[in-house]
């Protein structure tokens, strides 16, 4: 597992590790250490950090896997939205203000809102990967989705961007500071105020998502 975590860099003299109590990872590192390097540190400090992360008593427990019956909430775009289970045959799941599955597919409920939430997670995000890219003029190769764990995105170094299936749970603003994020490691690789300044200038609010991405971490770790 490769561990998600956050750099603060500061006037401090050395590299602190901790971890919040929402189990996001914290690195505070003086200005000018590398990421190499901090990534070095991070990976000698695993055990440790996996340690914390799994403190009972510290860190909330993670949620139940959903059942997917009647009444249960599925969260996309940020909104919770109800589940019914109803006996009339049908594939797949519906959306319409509410998510409906057949009963017939019950059992395979969790497969059938995978494959919607990665069909809607690149029908969301495709197309502002494409408009964000020539507001930044970058270019990419293409745009996938998949099931990594414990990261949102990622850029591959033959400039293909990659998002998470479980981004789209998150409201539209997050999901496009995640997009503009990612395509700003193709202009600048290292998270240094320059590329903060380039990202900022295409989602002003930035801040806030990123506050609701560390609210949310433990969505990575969850299907539904
Ligand atoms: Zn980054």
């Amino acid at each position: 597992m490769d561990i998600q975590y956050e750099i603060k860099y500061s006037n401090r003299k050395t590299v602190n590790i901790s971890v919040e109590r929402d189990r996001s990872v914290i690195v505070r590192a003086p200005q000018g250490v590398s990421e190499d390097k901090i990534n070095y540190i991070v990976k000698s400090k695993r055990d440790w950090i996996i340690d914390k992360m799994n403190h009972k008593q510290k860190y909330p427990a993670k949620p139940e896997p959903k059942e997917f019956v009647s009444g249960e909430t599925i969260l996309y775009l940020g909104k919770n939205y109800q589940l019914t289970v109803v006996d009339d045959i049908f594939d797949g799941v519906e959306f319409n203000q509410r998510f409906t599955i057949s009963r017939a597919n019950q059992k395979e409920a969790n497969k059938l809102f995978k494959d919607w939430f990665y069909e809607r997670a690149f029908l969301k995000i495709e197309p502002k990967v494409k408009f964000y890219a020539q507001q930044l003029g970058v270019k990419y190769k293409q745009v996938k989705i998949s099931d990594m764990k414990y990261r949102w995105g990622s850029c591959t170094p033959n400039n293909n961007v990659i998002f998470n299936w479980r981004l789209i749970k998150a409201p539209m603003y997050v999901v496009e500071y995640l997009i503009v994020h990612e395509l700003a490691h193709l202009i600048e690789p290292n998270h240094t105020p320059e590329f903060w300044n380039i990202v900022s200038i295409q989602i002003p609010q930035y801040e806030e998502a990123k506050t609701w991405l560390k609210q949310h971490g433990y969505l990575l770790e969850v299907e539904f």
